[in-house]
């Protein structure tokens, strides 16, 4: 808990950020860490509130207040081994997750949360670097054997907790590096994908065995991997983006946000052809419609490219500065947020659909056709949306990036293979509860991540990893000892 009066001594500080002129001009990271002494007083805020409301609002559940109190007291290994205990990966939470628990610390009440995500990140860092972190190496074998189909988040976690409980595990990824959306979603200026690289390395020396550019349901027959492995895990994410079918949207300039962040990631990366298939901002125009991380990535990479400007697009209306914490806390409350990325320069609109794209002649696209709309409720609760009349106006670009969310997962090829059921959203479906938790309708196989729960959260995907783990562990042992 901290120093029982600490949070009435101490001031919130967080982390820094390099100055946004500095920082566009790369791709590295830019926040600026805390002191060790400066950490012990943050932690030192955490107050003994009773029940833990950031216990909760963390989706892997982190024991923070445990961590905090470590920290406060200068006891970084078993800080390091706590954090570990409920999440595998929290170099890549301490680094972009929103930070749900933060909105749910009791200190939130008067808008100064414990600088949560800071110090878990400060734990992890300073725990690799003393070298604390080693391979996790089961000391028995099952002689049972799993195959993983996708290396994001979920897929490694699963594959992490499989290993250390004796199984064989083989990873199966489509993409030539391993990662998911960790590798070329994310850009390299908020995750650094050295530590990727670091947590692979761990992997591979706790015996997990990873396999790049294998397509399963394409290039390796799912079927296959059923007859191979006594189970499987599909952990394929949530990849068919969210289109816009409005007149123009053939036109040159017109891509999927995705496109443009892989093929950008991919240069920085330096995988070899990657220059010759940059999607290049440079001295463009450029439009982003969809106000989600997705669009702030693009935003962040527009700029670093050099875009002569920046225009961001979103159909919902403005939220609030600022929640009601009476009725929101200890939820996730809806208000107006603002990014490292959009910091770094962007003209934010909101209530505004496009309509059309115009072509410049050539086939190329020189500015989209936008309205004002506005929302209303109409008498069943339900929000609907109409167009202003006679607001119309046009937005000069020559490079547009739709970013407006992933609808479900692909469904041809694995999915369609496997004839797998799905829910009413198009996702995998599988329950997180009772005996067939992570089972899909077909036996043996199991599903975790985006693939099941749609487009959400690196640390949900980490949670539901672990949880589908335990899940194929009861499957294949009759009973579990991995955490969850
Ligand atoms: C641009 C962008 C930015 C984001 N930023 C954040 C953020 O800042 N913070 C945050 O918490 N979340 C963020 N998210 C969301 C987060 O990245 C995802 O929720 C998370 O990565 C989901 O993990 P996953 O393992 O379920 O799927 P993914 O990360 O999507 O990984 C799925 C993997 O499966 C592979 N695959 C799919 N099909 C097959 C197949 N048939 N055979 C072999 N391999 C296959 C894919 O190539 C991919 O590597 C962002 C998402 C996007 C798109
Ligand atoms: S994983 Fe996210 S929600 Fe959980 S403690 Fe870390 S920052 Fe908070």
């Amino acid at each position: 808990m901290g120093k029982p009066t600490g949070f009435l001594e101490y001031e919130r500080h967080d982390r820094g950020y390099a100055p946004a002129a500095d920082r566009v001009t790369h791709f590295h990271e830019f926040v600026i860490p805390l002191n060790e002494d400066e950490l012990k007083i943050q932690g030192a805020r955490c107050m003994d509130c009773g029940i833990p409301f950031c216990h909760q609002g963390c989706p892997v559940n982190n024991i923070i207040p445990d961590w905090n109190d470590l920290v406060y007291r200068g006891e970084w290994e078993e800080a390091s081994r706590v954090l570990h205990s409920t999440n595998n990966f929290p170099e890549m939470t301490g680094r972009i997750c929103p930070a749900p628990c933060q909105e749910s610390c009791t200190l939130n009440i008067t808008d100064e949360p414990v600088t949560i995500k800071t110090i878990e990140c400060a734990i992890v860092d300073k725990a690799w670097e003393a070298g604390w972190i080693k391979p996790q190496i089961a000391p028995h074998k099952s002689g049972k054997s799993v195959a993983v189909v996708g290396s994001g988040p979920s897929g490694m976690a699963a594959a992490q907790q499989l290993a250390r409980a004796g199984h064989r595990v083989v990873v199966y990824e489509k993409a030539d590096r391993i990662g998911g959306l960790l590798r070329y979603g994310i850009p390299d200026f908020k995750l650094d994908k050295r530590l990727l690289d670091r947590r692979v390395s761990q992997m591979r020396a706790e015996g997990v065995e990873f396999h790049t550019n294998h397509k399963v349901g394409v290039t390796l027959p799912a079927r296959q991997l059923m007859a191979d492995f006594d189970a499987v895990v599909l952990a394929g994410g949530s990849e068919k983006p969210r289109d816009l079918p409005v007149p123009g949207r053939e036109l040159k300039g017109v891509h999927f946000a995705m496109d443009f962040l892989t093929r950008n990631s991919k240069v920085v990366q330096g995988v070899p052809g990657a220059r010759e298939q940059l999607i290049s901002a440079a001295d463009k125009h450029v439009l982003v419609i969809g106000g989600g991380d997705t669009g702030s990535d693009c935003i962040g990479t527009a700029n670093r490219h050099g875009a002569a400007s920046v225009t961001q697009i979103e159909i919902m209306p403005r939220p609030p500065e600022k929640e009601d914490k009476a009725l929101t806390w200890p939820d996730w409350p809806n208000k107006l947020r603002t990014s490292t990325s959009q910091e770094e320069g962007v003209e934010r609109m909101w209530s505004v659909a496009t309509k059309r794209f115009l072509d410049d002649g050539n086939g190329n696209v020189k500015a989209a056709c936008c309205v004002r709309v506005e929302w209303k409720k109409d008498e069943k609760g339900n929000w609907q949306m109409s167009e202003v009349e006679g607001s119309d106006f046009e937005i000069r670009t020559d490079l547009v990036t739709l970013a407006m969310g992933f609808v479900h997962p692909v469904h041809e090829g694995m999915l369609e293979e496997l004839e797998v059921s799905l829910n009413g959203s198009g996702n995998v479906q599988a329950p997180t509860d009772g005996p067939g938790a992570y089972r899909t309708s077909i036996d043996g196989v199991f599903t975790a991540g985006d693939m099941r729960r749609g487009q959400s959260l690196v640390v949900w995907a980490i949670r539901e990893g672990r949880q589908c783990a335990h899940a194929v562990d009861t499957y294949l042992m009759g009973v579990s000892d991995l955490a969850v």
